[in-house]
């Protein structure tokens, strides 16, 4: 993804270098952002988990203006398997793809019910079994809404990692994997706060702010 002169630290740096260099950065940004959290609102794991469904391909900030009119109409699982998924649709339309999301969200809670008696569950492998349920959405709702550690990689996580060379791909899993192999298991719900929030402020796409950015000493791609 990074398109580099030199090759890059993820193969010429070792494990331990890495995992100092990581502990770094995270440290830097966690004086950035003292209290990292999952932007989306949220009461219990139903609301993180149709809030996490609707936040594919739009803003955190968009998916709380529609929720709450959403979950006030339809508060449980069972409720929202029964509705029309037209009324949920409609509720949800401007966070865009609505057809599906809604499609899904309907789909997504009837299993809920059916399988696990309108629980969420708690599991990597029952969550990702859900309809429309991947491993991003199945990792924000483990690290946020169960305290099971999670390392959601979304675009920001993504384009970052690679900047910083910690990563050789573009692929969320691959991209997970290398991850929880230089950073703590306790901290990966954390750091992937800690970069989403980095990505929002500093480290935009086609535009980082290389001159103010804090982890700039540790970054390969930095551009001054
Ligand atoms: S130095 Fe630039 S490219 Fe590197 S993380 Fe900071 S903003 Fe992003």
């Amino acid at each position: 993804m990074t398109a580099t002169l030199h090759e890059s630290l993820f193969y010429t740096e070792s494990r331990t270098r890495k995992k100092s260099r990581m502990r770094s950065i995270l440290r830097a940004l966690r004086t950035a952002f003292p209290a990292p959290a999952c932007a989306l609102q949220h009461d219990d794991p139903f609301q993180l988990l149709v809030a996490t469904i609707l936040s594919a391909q739009c803003t955190d900030e968009r998916v709380n203006m529609v929720t709450p009119a959403l979950f006030a109409r339809y508060p449980t699982p069972e409720v929202m398997a029964e509705a029309r998924q037209e009324d949920i649709a409609e509720i949800i339309r401007s966070t865009g793809f609505f057809q599906n999301k809604s499609r899904n969200i309907k789909a997504c809670c009837a299993a809920i019910v059916e399988k696990h008696g309108g629980k969420v569950p708690s599991t990597m492998e029952e969550l990702t079994a859900l309809p429309g349920v991947g491993r991003k959405t199945a990792n924000v709702v483990l690290g946020n809404a169960f305290g099971v550690p999670g390392f959601p990689v979304d675009t920001h996580v993504r384009r970052i990692t690679n900047l910083l060379e910690f990563t050789d791909s573009d692929n969320p899993e691959i991209i997970e994997r290398q991850l929880c192999e230089i950073i703590p298991e306790k901290d990966w719900t954390d750091a992937s706060h800690l970069f989403i929030l980095h990505g929002r402020t500093t480290c935009i796409a086609r535009r980082p702010k290389c001159d103010e950015c804090g982890i700039g000493k540790w970054c390969p791609s930095q551009r001054v």
